[in-house]
């Protein structure tokens, strides 16, 4: 075939395959350009999933009527004007490029009318094709109407989803859209029946509050309940949201989102860093729930990358990495039990998916139990570290005098729990009063009654212990007897040559041994039994992709997280009213302490008014 110019609607419709993938990105469009108009309402109103009929309509600025052909050409925008712009862009859209596409793939037709126009003109598009223009009586505003998608491109259109399916695009799409713009109202339709409502309160001049509300709305009242807010300045950025509580976490990821100067995006380096940060307090194959919202200069990130714009590139990922990681590490380990953001005991509910304990954590008593809640009597390697981690023995049998003055004397019935006498003071877990079953600790606190996991509670306070041990510590690395040599790529082994001592704050010795080649000389002792040669290969994965990586702090806390559990109070085992009000202090005092190491609640609430209801009191 002679080389020859393709013609502008097979351009444009070539364009679409970028642009156009389903309905729901057709909503996409035509929204971000109601909001660059200044939309204050957006009305979108779809037929059989958006595959029949999309129509959206906004009070924003509207078009001229010679600027209605305009906007159906190619690279007509009015958003900016040079590569300047480009580097600062604020608006959503800035191609061009949106509204050629759509009109190239359905039955097209875009109404508009200006503030100081009498009326607006409406002018048609079949498949790319431009029609006739009629006045037309209408509020200010655009309104277009997309029927018929991909009726000239049935290829695509057999890729189109069911209706239902492509609906449920639209309203995550809706969603997430009023998410970012608390201010908007938007109104999502079906059919006429209205599916969707987000309005947009006048009487909410603080924007937090209005943001508060539209993520209420968006994401439920049990989100909102079982998350806790973030605002952090860092790295000249500012970093805001709310961040789902370890506990709340969902079988799905479907909770998630994150938007970069209100463009909601999906990006590697941004989900490996929350990730990283959740490590430590979820149970494996949980997702966290946040919003997110990171605002920083136009200029420190490139959102030209992808014709959706829903990728973007960072000028300092790594910068924006690891801050992001502090901020929410941070936030993260002040879910310790007993704060505000602690779990309450109808939570149980949300948590039906959560896989049961594992066998190893809670066989009872089939070892013996420990001396005091001292580390097992490990036989593998780790003994050299033994000295390390030995906790504070006498801290959990032999209560602080502070506190000790406080606790009465209890008393020993013949069912096998301990009566405490009624405490009164405040500590946010209170004073044990019981225990249950061997099992639970009962505690008393102003609010009413708490119900600890002890087991849970204590597997987590040892493990951050031990954490805390090993950070301080300077047998971190072992040299290995022999050195295991690997064959890597060479691009590996030239960042293994770079990197060099900047492997060992990872407790990592690494050479290069030749052109695809390495050497491991040392690792981190807690790791020597573990399969090195798969932890050095994921290391320097990890390294070249993201700058940084968490599997060997990973590893670690699996292997410290196992002795943990092992080393943590055994069910069935009788403690006196001492140890267990020494356990709620540690429980106050402990990071993380709200939730165990597999990432279940170490303790609930419950009110004294829940109490009153279960006996209908008060009625
Ligand atoms: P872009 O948004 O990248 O500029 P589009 O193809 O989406 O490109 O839109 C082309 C132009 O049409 C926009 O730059 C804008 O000037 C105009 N436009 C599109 N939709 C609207 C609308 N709802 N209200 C006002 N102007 C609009
Ligand atoms: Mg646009």
């Amino acid at each position: 075939m002679p080389i020859r110019l393709l013609p502008e609607v097979l351009i444009n419709q070539i364009a679409a395959g970028e642009v156009v993938e389903r309905p729901a990105s057709v909503v996409k469009e035509l929204v971000e350009n109601s909001m660059d108009a200044g939309a204050r309402k957006i009305d979108i109103d779809v037929e059989s999933g958006g595959l029949r009929r999309i129509r959206v309509q906004d009070d924003g600025s509207g078009l001229l009527q010679d600027e209605l052909g305009l906007a159906l050409t190619r690279h007509a925008t009015s958003k900016i004007s040079s590569l300047d712009d480009l580097e600062s862009v604020a608006s959503f859209g800035f191609r061009g490029e949106a509204l050629p596409s759509i009109a190239s793939v359905s039955r097209f037709s875009i109404a508009s009318r200006k503030a100081q126009d009498p009326h607006g003109w409406i002018m048609h598009a079949d498949g790319g094709r431009a029609g006739a223009m009629d006045a037309q009586a209408m509020p200010v505003g655009t309104e277009i109407d997309v029927r018929e998608l991909f009726y000239n491109t049935p290829a695509r259109r057999k890729f189109m989803k069911s209706d239902k399916t492509e609906f449920g695009h639209i309203q995550d799409l809706i969603g997430t859209l009023a998410l970012a713009n608390p201010a908007v109202t938007f109104r999502l339709t079906q059919a006429g029946k209205l599916e969707r409502w987000y309005r947009a309160d006048d009487m909410h001049s603080d924007s937090q509050l209005a943001r508060n509300e539209r993520i209420r709305a968006v994401y439920g009242a049990q989100f909102f309940a079982h998350s806790i807010p973030l605002d952090v300045e860092l790295a000249g950025m500012r970093l805001s949201g709310r961040l789902g509580l370890p506990t709340a976490a969902r079988a799905q990821a479907d909770q998630q989102t994150f938007f970069v100067n209100s463009r909601a995006v999906r990006d590697k380096v941004v989900m490996h860093a929350i990730r990283q940060a959740y490590q430590d307090v979820l149970f494996h194959g949980r997702h966290p729930s946040y919003v997110l919202f990171l605002s920083l200069d136009p200029s420190r990130v490139d959102v030209n990358v992808h014709p959706a714009k829903t990728e973007v590139r960072f000028r300092d990922g790594r910068l924006i990495h690891d801050a992001i990681f502090s901020a929410l590490h941070e936030a993260l380990a002040e879910t310790r039990a007993g704060t505000t953001a602690s779990v309450p005991a109808n939570l149980t509910q949300t948590q039906a998916g959560i896989p049961a304990p594992s066998a190893a954590s809670y066989t009872a008593t089939s070892q013996p139990f420990q001396q005091r809640w001292s580390l097992p009597d490990t036989t593998t390697s780790l003994n050299s570290l033994q000295s390390l981690y030995a906790p504070d023995t006498n801290q959990l049998a032999e209560p602080q005098p502070a506190y000790a003055a406080t606790i009465q004397p209890g008393t020993h019935t013949d069912l096998g729990i301990s009566i405490a006498s009624e405490q009164t003071d405040e500590r946010p877990l209170g004073f044990a009063l019981a225990q249950l079953h061997g099992t639970f600790i009962l505690a008393q606190n102003q609010a009413g009654l708490v119900l600890v996991d002890m087991h849970a509670a204590h597997e987590r306070i040892t493990l951050e212990r031990m954490k805390h041990a090993l950070s301080q510590a300077d047998l971190r690395t072992q040299r290995l007897l022999v050195p295991i040599t690997l064959t890597v790529s060479e691009r590996e082994a030239n960042a293994v040559e770079q990197l060099g001592d900047g492997l060992h704050g990872y407790g990592f010795e690494l050479t290069r041994a030749g052109i695809e080649r390495i050497r491991v000389l040392a690792v981190p002792t807690l790791l020597m039994d573990l399969d090195i040669e798969a932890i050095t290969r994921d290391l320097l994965a990890d390294l070249l992709s993201y700058g940084s990586t968490e599997r060997v702090a990973q590893a670690q806390d699996d292997v410290l997280s196992s002795m943990a559990c092992h080393a943590a109070v055994r069910a069935n085992r009788r403690l006196s009213l001492s140890e267990m009000n020494a356990l709620l202090r540690d429980m106050e005092a402990t990071e993380r302490s709200g939730q165990c190491n597999h990432g279940r609640p170490t303790w609930v609430q419950w009110n004294l008014n829940e109490l009153n209801k279960l006996f209908a009191r008060g009625r």
